[in-house]
């Protein structure tokens, strides 16, 4: 047998693996397999690599083949971390799609998609394992192992490079990996520390007693003269009924949870100690379970009828629309299709925008679901997201609830996918790259898959409504509020006659005032929306309009109250707040506009019998922040809600029965060709969080134009009339949804440098592209950021009849030839497809 098998190994050609690391570097890397590992090579599984000089790194088997590289000698994987796969094939094929779409490499795919807590870095350390005395076991050991072991002892834990210079030999790989298989040391244990299985202490009381009633009985007459021990007896019992129900007992109840309650710690020691009750320790999981308590709920007739047209939609449609007004139920409809798809064995993937509507959402999903839910998103620690992923891999988990980079978990049996919001701007990444759509992408996924995707919202995006018009998208409308409740009544403001009469009181009109102090009169809720953060945008100089900027970006600094302090929103640089003007030395500094900081205390001041708190970036940092604000005004124990745009989706309170828009002006005036439609489905979606349990709710929109087209068709809830009025303006100027847009944005600190490199790039590719495709270049409105001078050039491509491969080659191929030019060294180029 054995010399079979020798034989066969012999007449086996040489193994190589390409991997994938998470560096910038747009191709993939060869290494060859030493006969010792050959067994362990899988395709998806992790392995250790010595990368650039010395350094050590994760990668990922993306290929096992046997073409010896002819550019380069390949070096050996020094270690595969994984049993199984970390990510399956249909990961493997989507990074590369993101890599080929969004223009960037596979490595910078690779470094955002997968949870750091599974990635190894150069400083990785050893370590003795505590567990084995080696002085014990000296005759197991080589020389060198032995002085590498007296080395650990002193020293603690050493990187890879420290124990080759200190032990002045240039490999030290085989050394390690030998002692790691006598099991005499941990490596990488730093990795393993990245991750660690949270523990929690458990108590119960032992079986044996239980099981000998008369001893228990016994024990408990003892135990009279024992007040403070009989204490922790009768506390445990009430808590856990193991008399009645021994299996009980077997569960136990967690320590902390028993000494919450007024008993004493040290008594409970004692009974421990003398056999009474006994501890052990339980591996948990980081994320919050919620058992499934309740079954989903029976869908309205107008309901059922979307659902059915949703699946048979589907049968014809891989991806459809659901065109729901707000509060029509679509949860409910999408809650229909998860339970049907679980029960069919398979996996879903519901994508929500924003961190700030996961609280509420999962609450719900948890009812029905339970713990089937992984939940996944950036306020997440890696340790919990590592512990989704691996989840999803052994099956704990069947449906992921999280924002944009749940795309990547290793999804291997899709079903369906949901996009809630799918309008949202947020689903696009910005920095770093990959400058990934999370709805485009998630699609993509499904399709890999053979899944569906069910993408919902009130209000669809301009590229998904022209999809589903043009029938490439099946489409499927709720154009009722669940119970019939009517959509909210939406009154305009004009500001500008408000003033004239003197009835604005800072920025709230009378009209607005008397509608808000009438709602919480009638115990019922204020949401008062303003899209900035911070007190006051500008501070400004009454005596020569000085006004502070950045010093690093081509921003004016936000006055933020709380912290006295100046804010720049794009780089976080802070300074004080000025006492005198820094260009002419006058004290008259007076702060213009203002932001939810300002609003809150205005508000505060104006409604003193009721309790406002704020909602935005600065309100929410802390883990739990919205989880706290949204418990709060849910609980009523907050009665007007001040907010950024995370007040206007998704929130479902039964009480709100006024939405205010402060400054409507402001977002539809924003330089941007998608500025209206995005002030539509802002406003639609704000206006949606009134009136939706029993009542029609009111809205109030301030402005000092309440003739503009847009706000006339907010007042009807118009979403048809206004695509049909907006979508003129995008096909004259050949803008999305007609034409794809591709940015090329070139930074560097000297200004010149960025501006000549943005000109020999337009004048390289125009004649290749073609004129009337490349626009610019230009400055962007804001200029600099982080001391960056910034360039654009935009390319338009049209959507049909052109080869996208092709052009984004042309790009790719002057961009890098540009950056080997001398005059332009140190300047950075970087592609944003479909930029938002
Ligand atoms: P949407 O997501 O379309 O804005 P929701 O799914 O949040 O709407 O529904 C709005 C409210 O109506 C929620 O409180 C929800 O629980 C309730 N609701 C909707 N449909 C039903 C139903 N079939 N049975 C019970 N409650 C429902
Ligand atoms: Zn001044
Ligand atoms: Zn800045």
């Amino acid at each position: 047998m054995e010399e079979t098998t020798e034989a066969q190994h012999a007449l086996k050609p040489q193994q190589y693996v390409d991997v994938l690391l998470p560096v910038p570097i747009p191709r993939l890397f060869t290494y060859f397999v030493p006969e010792a590992l050959i067994e362990q090579v899988k395709v998806g599984c992790r392995v250790i690599i010595s990368f650039g000089r010395q350094k050590i790194q994760t990668g990922i088997i993306g290929k096992i083949h046997d073409q010896k590289p002819e550019k380069y000698e390949a070096k050996p994987i020094l270690e595969v971390m994984d049993e199984d796969a970390i990510i399956h094939d249909i990961q493997l094929k989507l990074y590369r799609w993101i890599a080929n779409y969004y223009m960037c490499t596979i490595g910078e795919v690779i470094n955002v998609a997968i949870p750091s807590g599974l990635k190894l870095s150069s400083e990785s350390y050893i370590q003795l394992n505590p567990e084995l005395d080696f002085e014990d076991h000296l005759e197991q050991f080589s020389d060198t192992e032995f002085e590498l072991l007296n080395l650990l002892k002193q020293e603690d834990q050493l990187t890879y490079q420290q124990i080759s210079n200190l032990l002045n030999r240039k490999t030290v790989y085989e050394l390690v990996r030998n002692l790691n298989k006598k099991g005499a040391i941990l490596i990488f244990e730093q990795i393993k520390e990245k991750y660690k299985p949270r523990k929690e202490r458990y108590v119960r009381l032992k079986k044996e007693l239980l099981d000998d009633r008369p001893a228990f009985e016994a024990l408990f007459e003892k135990l009279e003269s024992k007040p403070k021990q009989l204490e922790v007896m009768l506390q445990y019992l009430k808590l856990v009924p193991a008399m009645e129900d021994p299996s009980q007992n077997e569960h136990g109840i967690k320590k902390s949870k028993l000494l919450n309650y007024p008993i004493s710690n040290s008594s409970l020691k004692t009974l421990t100690n003398n056999g009474v009750f006994e501890e052990w320790e339980k591996i948990i999981s980081r994320i919050p379970k919620g058992s499934a308590s309740k079954t989903s709920a029976d869908l309205s007739p107008e309901q059922a009828h979307a659902l059915d047209q949703i699946k048979t939609s589907f049968d014809t449609h891989d991806i459809t629309l659901l065109q729901g007004v707000t509060g029509s139920g679509k949860t409910e409809i999408y809650i229909k299709l998860i339970e049907e798809v679980l029960a069919n064995g398979q996996q879903v993937l519901y994508l929500l925008p924003e961190i700030a509507l996961t609280t509420q959402i999962v609450e719900r999903l948890q009812l029905v679901f339970g713990d089937q839910i992984g939940v996944y998103h950036s306020k997440y620690s890696d340790n919990e997201r590592v512990e989704v992923w691996l989840g999803l891999l052994r099956g704990n988990y069947k449906l992921i609830v999280g924002v944009r980079s749940s795309v990547f978990l290793p999804f291997d049996n899709l079903g369906l996918v949901i996009v809630d919001e799918e309008y949202e701007s947020s689903f696009k990444q910005y920095e770093p790259a990959p400058r990934y759509h999370g709805r485009d992408v998630a699609i993509m996924l499904a399709h890999f898959c053979h899944a569906k995707t069910l993408l919902g919202t009130a209000t669809p995006s301009f590229e998904s409504y022209m999809n589903a018009l043009d029938k490439k998208y099946g489409y499927v409308q709720l154009n009722h509020r669940y119970r019939n409740i009517q959509l909210p009544a939406i009154t305009l403001i004009d500001l500008k006659e408000q003033r004239k009469k003197k009835l604005v009181k800072q920025e709230f009109s009378q009209t607005l005032l008397e509608a808000m102090e009438e709602t919480l009169a009638r115990d019922e809720q204020v949401i008062v929306f303003q899209n900035r953060r911070g007190y006051a945008p500008l501070v400004t100089c009454q005596h020569c309009g000085f006004i502070p900027k950045c010093h690093q970006c081509a921003v004016s600094l936000t006055y933020h109250q709380y912290g006295q302090e100046m804010r720049c929103h794009y780089c976080g640089y802070k300074e004080p707040v000025p006492t005198e003007c820094e260009a002419c030395g006058s004290n008259q500094i007076k702060t213009l506009g203002f932001g939810t900081e300002r609003l809150e205390e205005t508000l505060s001041l104006l409604f003193p019998k009721y309790i406002v708190q704020r909602m935005d970036l600065d309100t929410t940092r802390s883990k739990y922040g919205y989880q706290k604000i949204l418990e709060a005004f849910k609980n009523n124990q907050v009665q007007i809600l001040v907010g950024t745009q995370m007040v206007s989706k998704g929130l479902d309170f039964e009480r709100v029965g006024l939405v205010a828009v402060i400054d409507a002006d402001r977002m539809i005036h924003y330089p941007d060709f998608r500025s209206h439609e995005k002030a539509f489905q802002l406003i639609m979606q704000v206006s949606g969080r009134a009136g939706r349990r029993d009542k029609q709710g009111q809205v109030v929109v301030q402005t000092y134009d309440p003739k503009q087209e847009l706000l006339k068709m907010i007042l009807t809830h118009d979403f048809e009339k206004y695509y049909h009025y907006e979508i003129k303006d995008r096909q004259k100027f050949h803008y999305p949804p007609f034409f794809r847009l591709i940015k090329v944005v070139f930074k560097h600190k000297d200004a010149a440098t960025a501006r000549n490199g943005a000109h020999q790039y337009a004048q390289a590719i125009t004649p290749e592209i073609g004129k009337h495709r490349v626009l610019g270049p230009e400055e962007p409105v804001i200029n600099r950021i982080r001391n960056q001078y910034l360039m654009e050039v935009i390319i338009k491509l049209e959507k049909t009849n052109i080869n996208l491969s092709q052009a984004k080659k042309i790009l790719q191929v002057h961009a890098q030839l540009l950056t080997t030019e001398k005059s332009l060294s140190g300047l950075g180029i970087y592609f944003d497809v479909d930029p938002i």
